[in-house]
């Protein structure tokens, strides 16, 4: 059976960060990443493409290319994780032993919670999309340039998710490109959330609130779409709270919507017996909030997305969280288990907010809502130097220097 010092679970922006930390830090140790898919995506770029603003050449490159050098690549898929043991096995039957692990295969976009949304997205003339299908992004593009007015529908879920501000940023965005195409004034926008706010910190939910108002978007708050009539183009939704339920709101008619299903944890951590058995983040991995180390296994780690931890999931977070367990694991090798692990991590993400094209927020934050700012400036104020960083800049620090350990 093949062996490895670090075996990492995914070659996304968690795992490819995480093993070119480890690699510069600690050159001798063998580590090997277990990812099945030959391409990398950038997927902050997804909103962006979809509305026909970035360049496409951002949104992905051959997997070969990320793998940091020094490290192998398994191209396979984890089917269970063997704690006890040391040892993953994969779907094609091998087995894999390791003295380290980092989790991080992301999580899994449950399509299949909304009743008809799956046969909603694969029919490519009905009006609805959703830019967290990666098929689905020429669908939105295409569906926004040819509408010519009626009721647009924007929808965001309940439970944890990646990137819990893109279905704002693509409403808005949408909004202007109808406002350029000269429909807006014939078209009606709806925002669906199971929320009572527009934005989970008090200041920043302040600032879309005034957006969303006065681009004249109505918010249907506390509601949640359950199941898509699409013979009847008809969103059907469900109250989130008792007062919400007393309004008795059903059905929604579309003429367009873009939504945004739940997503979950990876079957495989719940199967490996890694999760939360409870709770908010029943499923997710189960791990130490600060050194992200699992609660049990002192060897297995968590980044990503897949981690069940008390802030937002983000490319952000994910890079940082690398950072945490990459330092952490070379130094549980330095020095053994008994020392305490030297960096904790203090749920710094950063899900950027769109105001309109050109302008962006940055809610840089920790865990409970702290402000965790990197830029001396007032952070509830839209900046065009933001759009051009997330437009230009970002993309180019993601490719050559953070993927390579460098940021
Ligand atoms: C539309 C959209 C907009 C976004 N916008 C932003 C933004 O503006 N800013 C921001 O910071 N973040 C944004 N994000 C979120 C960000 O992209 C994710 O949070 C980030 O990619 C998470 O990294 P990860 O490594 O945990 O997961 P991923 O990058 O998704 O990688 C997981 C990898 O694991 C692999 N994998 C899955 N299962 C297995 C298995 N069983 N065995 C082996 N490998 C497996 C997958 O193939 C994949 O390559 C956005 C996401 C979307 C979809």
């Amino acid at each position: 059976m093949k062996g490895f010092d670090v075996v990492i679970i995914g070659g996304g922006t968690a795992g490819i960060c995480a093993a070119a930390r480890i690699k510069r830090s600690s050159p001798k140790l063998s580590v090997t990443i277990i990812e099945p898919s030959g391409n990398h995506f950038y997927q902050p770029a997804f909103t962006f493409i979809a509305a026909g603003l970035m360049n496409p050449q951002h949104i992905a490159r051959p997997m070969s290319d990320v793998i940091p050098e020094g490290c192998a690549w398994i191209r396979d898929t984890v089917s269970v994780i063997d704690a006890e043991q040391n040892q993953i096995h994969l779907s094609g039957g091998e087995k894999i032993l390791y003295k380290a692990l980092i989790v991080a295969p992301g999580l899994s976009v449950d399509f299949e919670s909304i009743a008809g949304l799956p046969d909603a997205l694969n029919d490519r003339r009905h009006p609805v999309c959703s830019i967290y299908d990666t098929t689905n992004l020429k669908k939105f593009s295409e569906l926004f340039s040819q509408f010519i007015g009626g009721t647009v529908v924007f929808s965001m879920p309940s439970g944890p998710l990646k990137c819990p501000s893109a279905s704002l940023k693509i409403m808005i965005l949408a909004d202007d490109l109808l406002r350029k195409a000269g429909v807006r004034e014939v078209t009606r926008m709806i925002y669906v959330t199971p929320y009572s706010s527009l934005f989970a910190v008090e200041g920043f939910s302040q600032t879309m609130t005034e957006v969303v108002r006065k681009r004249g978007i109505d918010v249907l708050f506390e509601h949640e779409i359950a199941k898509i009539d699409l013979r009847n183009q008809t969103l059907h939704v469900a109250p989130s709270t008792e007062a919400a339920a007393q309004r008795n709101i059903k059905t929604i008619k579309y003429d367009l919507a873009h939504v945004t299903p739940r997503m979950k944890a990876p079957q495989m951590i719940a199967e490996s017996n890694l999760h939360h058995q409870d709770g908010y983040f029943q499923n997710w991995m189960n791990v130490d909030p600060q050194t992200l180390q699992h609660q049990k296994f002192i060897n297995i780690f968590a980044a990503g997305d897949v981690a069940g931890l008390p802030t937002m999931k983000t490319a952000t977070g994910a890079r940082a969280q690398a950072e945490v367990v990459a330092e952490n694991i070379c130094f549980l090798f330095k020095k053994g288990a008994q020392a305490p692990l030297p960096r904790k991590y203090d749920g710094y993400t950063c899900c950027p907010l769109i105001t309109e094209i050109g302008r962006i927020i940055h809610p840089e934050l920790g865990y409970e809502g702290k402000l965790l700012s990197k830029i001396p400036l007032n952070p509830f104020v839209p900046r065009k130097s933001l759009w051009v960083y997330n437009t230009s800049l970002l993309p180019k620090l993601y490719w050559n220097f953070m993927l390579k350990g460098l940021l």
